[in-house]
């Protein structure tokens, strides 16, 4: 997989290339991560990348010219796949997209700066807009590393099996349910019993409970959506019953 991003501060796709999961793939070639700077395509004395807006107003926006023959250059190094650009008014970005991207064999990603992108490239550059969510960041390199971690956590092997991705939150639908590691009690609080049980189906039926309950209690619209597409099984019903029983007996 082949991710470009195309930005005037590329030196901080280091957080990404040089850390952690995300580090390793890139190390052990599952992730390419390589980044185009748009200043080398501003051909004027001053190699300027923005300039004022059409209409007045406060900011600076992002100029057509380098963007477009960046987003082409990113274009031939990521060989196939879609170009997204990061914006506060883009589509929401999701588990499921993070698994879909996962799936290309590359990626652009363009990251904006100032008052954002001279419309114009977004129309004929861009195969779909990419929002973190409901707040403005100062640039899009920020939400791009966001998508590039998230995305590599589903590429094939850059996960070991015992932190699969599958288990996490989102994946089946659920939140994840809560951990504990050594020791057996911390400031006075046990570790729930049936953890230390070694009894695997006890242990199984229990993580399942906690995350039924959990995005019940936090995300109730995630469970509707998994309701309604059939994710839910009896079983799955008794032990949301179960987790509320436990819930309003304070256990
Ligand atoms: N004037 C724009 C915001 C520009 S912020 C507006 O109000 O819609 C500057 C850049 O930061 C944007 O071009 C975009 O690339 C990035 N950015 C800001 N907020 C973002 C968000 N929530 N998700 C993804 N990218 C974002």
């Amino acid at each position: 997989m082949r991710v470009v991003l195309v930005s005037v501060f590329p030196e901080m796709i280091g957080a990404v290339r040089d850390n952690g999961v995300t580090g390793r793939a890139v190390r052990d070639s599952r992730l390419e991560l390589a980044t185009v700077n748009p200043r080398d395509y501003a051909r004027d004395r001053h190699r300027s990348v923005d300039d004022r807006p059409y209409g007045g107003g406060p900011g600076m926006v992002m100029r057509p010219e380098p963007l477009t023959e960046a987003v082409e250059a990113a274009r031939k190094i990521s060989g196939a796949g879609p170009v997204l650009c990061m914006s506060p008014q883009g589509r929401r970005f999701d588990d499921a997209w993070a698994r879909e991207l996962a799936r290309e064999s590359g990626l652009v990603l363009l990251a904006g700066r100032y008052e954002g992108i001279d419309e114009r490239v977004i129309a004929s550059q861009v195969d779909a807009e990419l929002s973190l969510g409901d707040f403005v960041l100062s640039g899009g390199e920020l939400a791009a590393l966001c998508v590039i971690d998230a995305m590599a956590r589903w590429l094939p092997g850059v996960l070991g099996h015992a932190d699969s991705a599958a288990q996490d939150s989102f994946a089946s639908g659920l939140l994840d349910c809560p951990h504990y590691t050594r020791p057996e009690v911390f400031a006075g609080e046990p570790v729930p019993e049936v953890l230390l049980s070694g009894d695997h189906a006890a242990i199984e039926r229990w993580r399942r409970k906690q995350s039924l309950g959990r995005t019940q209690e936090r995300r109730p619209d995630l469970l509707e959506r998994l309701r309604e597409a059939g994710g839910l099984s009896a079983s799955d019903e008794q032990l949301l019953r179960d987790y509320a029983a436990e819930r309003q007996r304070g256990s």
